[in-house]
């Protein structure tokens, strides 16, 4: 640890501000203050590519329109499938004229986009938005549309909810709409959005294992809800989706304590706990997963060689924080400054923070000021932050990695172990071009 390091260590230590409590022997500091993170409207960019029979009309403002075109436009390369419902001032004069109008835009866009089987209808901040109760506007107009479109509402306003908690927000409103499982059927159950392409990788994997009936949620397709009942094994694929799980442990799943598939020793793990779920053993894992294990670990080497010894920290923004922390310093030797976690959900890292250092400087919440002052006093090699903050830290001279890109690019499992490695290396090779 550096003498900057220490000074910020203590700075946190000292702080009556800072109430800290032990998990896993790990001292969390709670920061509560201004905040700098996207909101939960972030998911319906990559919960619309994922999602391909279902639509997102967001209900809200100009602001929420203009960070969702700004936050999408790179990834929109087919007719995009959400949009922004702006209530006009005229409509916000009383609640009846909001209701009268949202029904308006949701007619004309089923008449215009036959081809959508759900529409989400997401809550936002506007306090006229408040007072509307979509929830009641949602089943209206599912009754409206006759069982021909399941229409759902959900928050991914800034008020409750931070950048990838849309994403849980938005799968709880589907536990409800889930088939039930027949009670002598096992299943597992992989929870949490991943690209096609990882999901492909898993199922394969999960095949060769031997699991009897594997299904991922959310599906490529509203309309293939997975069943779920007392038979049902969860196993998490991002910790962001801690509510989901609760709602989907109420309708008799089981959740599965294990870490997160990034890095071949987390994928490893994650694939352990599913077999052990099943009574398939360690050995059956080992031999299904060695090749692609050994793939990973060569892939993985040369970008280790350019990130051990080096310092990051974390900012609060993703919530995927805490695992790709303990991938960097225990696969590829990074030195771990600040960790800082939009909130610690417990139950969904518990496995996780077994793996961190005890000492580690763990802080959750937020409060910007403090935090940049001690990012300044410990100046790691590498900050991971929201996009607000990146280029005026870049201005002083930090390197900074974009968190969004973390959730937007494929980086679970053993095939992407490298490619994960590689988006940390990329910052450090630009500033040292720059260097020169
Ligand atoms: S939901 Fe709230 S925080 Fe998000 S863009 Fe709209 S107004 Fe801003």
């Amino acid at each position: 640890m550096t003498a900057a390091s220490e000074t910020a260590q203590a700075a946190v230590a000292r702080d009556p501000g800072h109430a800290g409590n032990a998990v896993g022997g790990i001292v969390v500091q709670r920061e509560q203050g201004q905040r700098q993170v996207f909101c939960g409207l972030a998911g319906i960019v990559w919960l619309h590519r994922k999602i391909q029979d279902a639509f997102f009309l967001v209900v809200g403002s100009r602001t929420c329109a203009h960070l969702l075109q700004s936050a999408a436009g790179v990834m929109i390369f087919a007719e995009p499938r959400f949009a922004t419902a702006v209530l006009g001032d005229r409509d916000l004069a009383g609640l009846a004229d909001c209701n009268e109008e949202l029904d308006r835009v949701v007619t004309e866009l089923l008449a215009r986009r036959p081809d959508i089987g759900t529409l989400f209808l997401v809550a936002s901040c506007p306090s006229e938005v408040i007072k509307l109760d979509l929830d009641n506007a949602a089943a209206r107009l599912s009754r409206e549309q006759q069982g021909r479109v399941r229409v759902l509402a959900y928050s991914g306003s800034g008020l409750d909810t931070t950048f990838t908690q849309g994403e849980d927000t938005c799968l709880t409103a589907l536990v409800p709409e889930l088939p039930e499982a027949p009670a002598d059927t096992d299943s597992l159950l992989v929870l949490g959005t991943l690209p096609d392409v990882v999901e492909d990788q898993f199922r394969r994997l999960f095949d060769a294992l031997g699991i009897p009936s594997l299904y991922f949620l959310p599906p490529r397709r509203a309309s293939e809800l997975p069943p779920v009942g007392p038979g049902t094994r969860l196993l998490a694929a991002q910790p962001f989706v801690g509510g989901t799980a609760a709602a989907l442990v109420d309708r008799g799943a089981t959740l599965l304590e294990a870490p997160y598939p990034f890095g071949i020793e987390g994928t490893r793990a994650w694939f352990e706990a599913a077999a052990d779920a099943f009574g398939i053993g360690v050995a059956r894992v080992e031999a299904v997963t060695a090749a692609a294990a050994t793939r990973a670990a060569r892939g993985l080497e040369r970008y280790r060689a350019q990130l051990a010894g080096k310092r990051i920290s974390f900012l609060p923004d993703s919530q995927l924080e805490i695992p790709l922390a303990r991938f960097l310093q225990r696969e590829c030797g990074m030195e771990l400054v600040e960790v800082g976690v939009p909130y610690l959900d417990r139950r969904m890292l518990g496995a996780e923070l077994d793996w961190l250092p005890s000492d580690l400087r763990l802080t959750e919440g937020q409060d910007v000021e403090r935090q940049l002052d001690r990012l300044r006093a410990d100046r790691p090699d590498l900050t991971v932050c929201g996009l607000g903050l990146a280029n005026p830290l870049e201005a002083e001279g930090l390197t900074t990695k974009w968190s969004i890109e973390l959730v937007f690019s494929p980086v679970h499992g053993f095939d992407q172990a490298a490619d994960l490695a590689e988006l940390f290396v990329r910052p450090l090779n630009r500033r040292e071009r720059l260097a020169f």
